[in-house]
């Protein structure tokens, strides 16, 4: 029987990882009921932090096609993050039969790196330099592979040569190279709600990365001498509040992808999104990459952060978000507006 306190009969169901716990915190709240799916090895959290009425477990996120009839029985709407993504690739999310919150379809524009760097130049934004050709590599460059796996593998290079010998051991994979940008790395989680056309400020995080981040430990003498070649592979997510004169430039940002991304694809991108910027001592912003779902550094904010607390009063996650504008669509009879 369902609790009395439900908003709906729709449950909201995620994969056990990334951004699950205030995603399933945030639906709770919202007076969802909820459903992880998750790894047998990684359980643990999903049922000590109490976020899940019902887990299902399956060997590998890769399977989570094989629990979508389970899944369309308990009424559920599914969150992608990252790992979702990851996990089942834009092909098998396109064929999903589960009602998904977002825009499927922009997605792909994500995962390509050079789709990707198509939207953002039509949205007029600043973007670092790209080398389409190695070879010709003459400034510190950062060499990026594609797809959600957090930096892991990335490398610098600052010549060509530099690129050839260390590219020997990511033979077959798809790469960018891009100018390194230097500066403080900002980035900007925003939600967009179709159902109000209004673009949200929901917060800002910094990055740990490593070994990239503790580098600045070691003199560089001993940096030197241990022969270090710097990565990129994502730790951890803490937060950040940016000077208040950059707001203005932030939602305009935000704003300008939104648009660019209805000419895109059908609907464009709606929900929760964010825009990976470095900005130098001038005050750019470069935009290196943007996610089109949530992001990880949300999670430092399940209470809200202060800029939600400026907007609402209550604590507001984006994963809390997410779940209010589904909410708010069914009261509207507008579900179909949110699902992709
Ligand atoms: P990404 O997968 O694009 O988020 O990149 C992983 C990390 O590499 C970022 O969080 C930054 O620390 C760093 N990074 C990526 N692109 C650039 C760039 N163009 N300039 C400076 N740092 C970058």
């Amino acid at each position: 029987m369902e609790k009395a306190n439900r908003t709906t009969k729709h449950k909201i169901a995620t994969i056990g990882s990334h951004s699950a716990l205030q995603i399933l915190k945030g639906a709770k709240d919202e007076g969802f009921g909820t459903i992880a799916v998750c790894e047998k090895n990684r359980m643990q959290p999903y049922k000590s932090f109490r976020v899940a009425d019902k887990i299902i477990e399956v060997s590998s996120f890769r399977e989570f096609m094989d629990v979508e009839d389970e899944l369309m029985a308990e009424n559920a709407i599914v969150i992608p993050h990252a790992t979702f993504i990851d996990a089942l690739s834009t092909e098998k999310i396109e064929k999903l039969k589960t009602p998904y919150f977002g825009n499927k379809r922009i997605l792909k524009w994500e995962v390509d790196r050079a789709m990707q760097r198509d939207w953002l130049k039509k949205a007029g934004l600043t973007l670092p330099g790209i080398f389409k050709n190695p070879e010709d590599i003459d400034v510190p460059s950062i060499v990026k592979f594609y797809g959600a796996k957090g930096g892991k593998g990335f490398f610098l290079a600052k010549s060509g040569d530099e690129f050839a010998r260390k590219i020997a051991e990511h033979k077959g994979k798809a790469y960018i190279v891009q100018e390194y940008i230097i500066g403080v790395p900002v980035y900007i989680h925003y939600f967009y709600s179709p159902l109000t056309e209004e673009v949200e400020i929901m917060s800002f995080d910094r990055r740990f990365e490593s070994n990239v981040d503790s580098i600045g430990r070691i003199a560089a003498k001993d940096q030197l001498d241990m022969g270090l070649d710097t990565s990129y592979n994502i730790i951890g997510n803490a937060p950040l509040v940016v000077r208040e004169s950059l707001l203005p430039k932030a939602f305009e940002m935000g704003e300008a992808v939104i648009a660019a991304s209805k000419k895109l694809e059908p609907k464009g991108i709606f929900g929760p999104f964010s825009l990976e910027t470095v900005l130098t001592p001038e005050l750019q912003f470069y935009v290196f990459e943007i996610s089109a779902r949530i992001v990880a550094g949300t999670n430092p904010y399940i209470t809200g952060s202060p800029y939600t607390a400026l907007r609402y009063n209550e604590p507001m996650s984006t994963g809390r978000r997410i779940s209010r504008e589904i909410k708010t669509a069914i009261a509207q009879g507008r579900l179909g507006e949110v699902l992709g």
